[in-house]
């Protein structure tokens, strides 16, 4: 029979199997919550040319002095305009919109208000002749110098980038209508058991629902990758060698089952997974989540999870996790922090992952537990905000003792 690994032992092992997946191309209207997979240079300036920050009229800083300057109205630019064919000469100005091109000889734009036209002397108002600048200016006021937020040539967005909404708007603003971005990792999910039913069918005596399956889309999905559930198999060797050759059939990057690993018990599944593929059973010094299995079926990283609801969503957030994260490039989704625990605490020893709620207490977050810790008591990870670690070989727990907690969902 196996020896019992520690949590550290079997996560370097199982991540020695993964590395990035490679570049595809995602529509960038799709791009949310991807990871750039090149880095991305701007090809050109942004902004592209130097632009004016106000409605009011452009001039020539030195042309500007004393109380009241009277300027020719020369040009006309609206929005959109293409650059101005000709220049402000001497005692020129033209009228110009937020976001439209300054005309060579110009340097500075005065606002409407600050000039004798007054506020409502917009693009739609005839054009005066001449304007009287009120005050004086300096070259550069409300004027946007090209490349003032990226320069040609300059990387914007390193490898790696988590695209959010604002990297979104820097692609489209560098015209990247193709996003190169980490493929997603597909993730078979696969329920065994003959005690299980789906959530929609009739529930007949001595059944339950199959809960894991969906627990485990939801956390696939949660960090990046593409779940692919499968039907529920029976425990019969043809069910389960079926269900297993359609997961492989879906060209998964990782296959994910959950029950039927316990060491030491008979179950087809482990029959079928002797059949398919290299699996280990494994002891690891974790609670809950002490019986792993991890292995190829057929070249394609397996994991056999617990079948205890709490059980497997821990296996998966301890093991599946960090390798779902190295497959896509993706940041971690919650960030653990520190907690003092606030009430006395026991452990057996094994690595615990204890379901906690976080209140803030002055600067310290307190923790408390959910109530049940039982494997199969799932109401525990709802009430959760977090997953306190406790140690190995820690037993005795006073109150006020800080420990690591993985966060469930952001606080506040
Ligand atoms: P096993 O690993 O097959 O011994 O299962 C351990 C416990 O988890 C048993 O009480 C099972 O009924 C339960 N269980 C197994 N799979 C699921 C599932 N998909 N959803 C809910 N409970 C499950
Ligand atoms: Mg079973």
């Amino acid at each position: 029979m196996s020896t019992l690994l520690s949590v550290d032992e079997a996560t370097e092992r199982i991540l020695a199997d993964f590395m990035r997946l490679p570049a595809e191309r995602a529509l960038l209207i799709e791009s949310l919550g991807r990871v750039l997979a090149e880095d991305v240079r701007a090809e050109t300036a942004i902004p592209p040319f130097a632009n004016s920050s106000m409605d009011g009229y452009a001039v020539r800083a030195a042309d500007i002095g004393g109380e009241n300057t009277l300027l020719r109205v020369v040009l006309d630019i609206p929005a959109g305009s293409p650059p101005a064919t000709r220049a402000l000469d001497v005692g020129e100005a033209a009228r110009i919109m937020t976001g439209a091109p300054i005309p060579p000889g110009a340097d500075a734009v005065v606002p409407m208000e600050k000039t004798s036209q007054g506020w409502n002397a917009g693009e739609n108002a005839p054009l005066a002749d001449t304007v009287v600048v009120k005050g004086s200016v300096s070259v550069g006021d409300s004027v946007r110098a090209a490349g003032e937020d990226i320069s040609a040539g300059e990387i914007a967005l390193t490898a790696g980038t988590l695209i959010r909404p604002a990297e979104m708007g820097i692609l489209s603003a560098l015209g990247v209508a193709l996003v190169p971005v980490v493929r997603r990792p597909r993730v078979v999910i696969l329920s065994t058991g003959d005690e299980l039913a789906d959530a929609g069918d009739a529930l007949e005596p001595g059944k339950i629902r199959d809960v894991n399956s969906y627990t485990l889309v939801g956390l696939v999905t949660t960090y990046g990758g593409i779940p692919i559930r499968l039907p529920i198999a029976r425990d019969t060797v043809e069910d389960v060698r079926r269900r297993f050759s359609e997961a492989l059939d879906a060209e998964p990057d990782i296959v994910l089952s959950s029950a039927g690993v316990s060491v030491g018990t008979f179950d087809v599944v482990k029959l079928v997974l002797s059949e398919l593929g290299d699996v280990g059973f494994w002891r690891v010094n974790l609670r809950p989540g002490k019986p792993l299995a991890y292995g190829h079926l057929k070249g394609v990283p397996f994991f056999g999870l617990p079948g205890n609801p709490v059980s497997a969503m821990v296996t998966f957030d301890v093991f599946v996790r960090p390798a779902l994260l190295k497959l896509s490039g993706r940041p971690d989704a919650l960030p653990t922090v520190n907690a003092v625990t606030g009430e006395p605490m026991q452990s057996d020893g094994r690595r615990s992952y204890v379901r906690v709620i976080l209140k803030r207490e002055g600067d310290r977050l307190v923790a408390t537990t959910t109530g049940t810790q039982s494997s199969g008591a799932l109401m525990s990870m709802v009430r959760a905000d977090g997953l306190m670690i406790i140690p190995e070989t820690v037993t005795e727990i006073p109150v006020g003792t800080l420990f690591p907690v993985r966060l469930l969902r952001s606080l506040e």
